[in-house]
């Protein structure tokens, strides 16, 4: 008899768990809330037009650990186009200038120089902690199951990188440009706008652009959707079976062993192992009812910033609109669409680059910005409705100021708010990529284990502050390692 896993959450971290248990002989089972995999990896079609909701840039396109996974799990393989743009992001500010972010870290280094030379040493500094950055080549195993070996031949060639994480490890983004102490007005203004004065770390801004420079964390064309269903055709292929509309209520335990589960309808599924890839707060204190918290795991929900959900406005455009870059920041804070004050301002996103998000000649824009979870919360009913429609006339302006005339081509306007993101995944006050990445908490993690409970694992991005893609897939696969460890069989990853 084959042993069973049962995974709570088809997301990109259960699609990544489901394929390695299927791979290494179990009977595995996702069981999956909504109807559809993928999670908040995942996108929806309006007359013709695709609206995403996650991919812009997936860390690992093109090697290291984060590659392999997304080769073993079908992510990429030989049909799938990456994309990798020149340009990052176009930053506008309030008197109508632009100031572009080059992905390559050399091209920028040359615009920025070109803009401030009086700022030679201050841009050559950040741009060289980018370069270095570039060198972070992540493990493949789970920290437990690490050899020494693995230790010798990774860490010497990051020794420069880990002299930049001494430098900048604990500093926010504000605090890094005020030591870097830029004087040109211009490059002030864009630098403070982007993160703004919050607690976000600036080893996250840097490895971000780090990696960019090295081409791997490219845009795969098709984006968020056949992404994910291409996990899910991994799975399904390995054996692997998805049950769809199944919420899970419960983590049924015993003894201190997780056991199987209980779903809302009131049925149970026995398991030999359980792993959580659903929101981790909903896993800890609501699945499991709090009885198996650790001090560090109670301080990190209680006390770890979230990040500020975000509200989507997608367009439909009747006409082809060619993008200089793939992304607009608006960062005039003192813009509002509906209840919401704009204090990081907005982007928006032009999907020109992929020919499968509109039909031939049209064009998908998408708008995003911060609204905080309070002023959605108790939001119901007509008040909601009343809302919904306000953003979309703030929204059509807002789209105005960067493509004048725009509003007569709008064919579509779709509007995602937090409370859709909670509504069909289940994610924490909306907070899309879990635990902000801060000063204090950007090199932390959660543990993959409670303390006492046995035969659970928890995975995806919960675990770690900064959320995204890449550690979400690769706890799921660091769950199966640790599984196949304590049933003493070696972890094997099969085509
Ligand atoms: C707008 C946006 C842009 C993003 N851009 C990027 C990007 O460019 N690159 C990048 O790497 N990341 C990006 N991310 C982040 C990335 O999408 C997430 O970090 C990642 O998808 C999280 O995966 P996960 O599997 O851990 O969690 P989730 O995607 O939240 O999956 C959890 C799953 O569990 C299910 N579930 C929850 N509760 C239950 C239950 N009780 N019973 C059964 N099922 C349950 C949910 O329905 C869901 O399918 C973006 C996210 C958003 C929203």
């Amino acid at each position: 008899m084959k042993q069973k896993v049962v995974i709570i959450g088809g997301g990109v971290a259960g699609l990544s768990a489901g394929i390695y248990a299927a791979m290494n002989g179990f009977d595995t089972e996702i069981l999956e809330m909504h109807s559809v995999a993928g999670g908040q990896c995942t996108a929806w079609d309006r007359k013709n037009y695709r609206f995403d909701y996650c991919l812009h840039w997936l860390v690992g396109t093109s090697g290291g650990a984060f590659n392999d996974i997304w080769k073993e799990t079908n992510v990429l393989n030989s049909e799938t186009e990456v994309i990798n743009h020149e340009i990052h992001s176009q930053i506008i500010d309030q008197q109508g200038n632009t100031f572009f972010i080059y992905s390559n870290i050399d091209r920028w280094e040359q615009y920025l120089l070109g803009i401030a030379p009086e700022d030679e040493k201050s841009i050559k500094s950040m741009c060289n902690d980018m370069r270095k950055s570039a060198l972070l080549d992540p493990f493949s195993s789970a920290p437990e199951l690490r050899s020494p070996l693995e230790y010798i031949t990774k860490l010497p060639k990051m020794v420069p990188l880990f002299n930049v994480m001494r430098k900048y490890g604990r500093l926010t983004c504000k605090q890094y440009f005020d030591k870097l102490n830029f004087k040109s007005e211009r490059l002030r203004s864009a630098f403070y706008s982007m993160y703004g004065d919050r607690d976000f770390s600036a080893m996250a801004f840097i490895f971000m652009l780090g990696w960019f420079h090295q081409k791997n964390a490219g845009y795969i064309k098709g984006g968020s959707y056949p992404l994910a269903q291409r996990m899910a055709a991994k799975f399904t292929g390995l054996g692997g079976k998805i049950s769809y509309k199944k919420k899970v209520d419960k983590i049924v335990v015993e003894n201190d062993t997780a056991k199987g589960v209980r779903l809302t309808d009131g049925t149970t599924l026995a398991a030999d192992y359980v792993i959580s890839a659903a929101d981790g707060f909903a896993t800890i204190y609501k699945m499991l009812e709090g009885r198996y918290v650790s001090k560090e795991i109670d301080f990190a929900y209680k006390n770890w910033e979230l990040f500020t959900p975000l509200v989507q406005v997608s367009f439909g455009i009747n006409k082809e609109i060619a993008a200089e870059a793939p992304i607009i920041m608006n960062i005039d804070k003192s813009l509002k669409i509906g209840m919401t004050l704009l204090t990081g301002g907005y982007s928006v996103m032009n999907y020109s680059y992929d020919s499968t998000m509109a039909p031939a000649g049209k064009t998908t824009l998408v708008m995003r910005y911060e609204s905080p979870w309070a002023l959605w919360k108790d939001l119901e009913g007509k008040a909601y409705k009343a809302e919904k429609m306000q953003i979309e006339k703030d929204a059509v302006e807002c789209l105005e100021k960067i493509y004048p005339g725009i509003s007569e081509n709008i064919e579509v306007i779709d509007i995602a708010t937090p409370k859709t993101d909670v509504k069909y995944t289940g994610v924490k006050d909306g907070a899309y990529e879990g635990f902000m990445p801060s000063r204090d908490t950007m090199m932390k993690s959660i543990k993959m284990k409670l303390p006492r409970l046995k035969n659970f694992y928890m995975a995806g991005q919960w675990l770690f502050p900064g959320g995204g893609l890449p550690p979400s897939a690769q706890s799921g696969k660091w769950a199966i390692q640790l599984i196949c460890k304590q049933n003493r069989q070696r972890f094997v990853v099969k085509g």
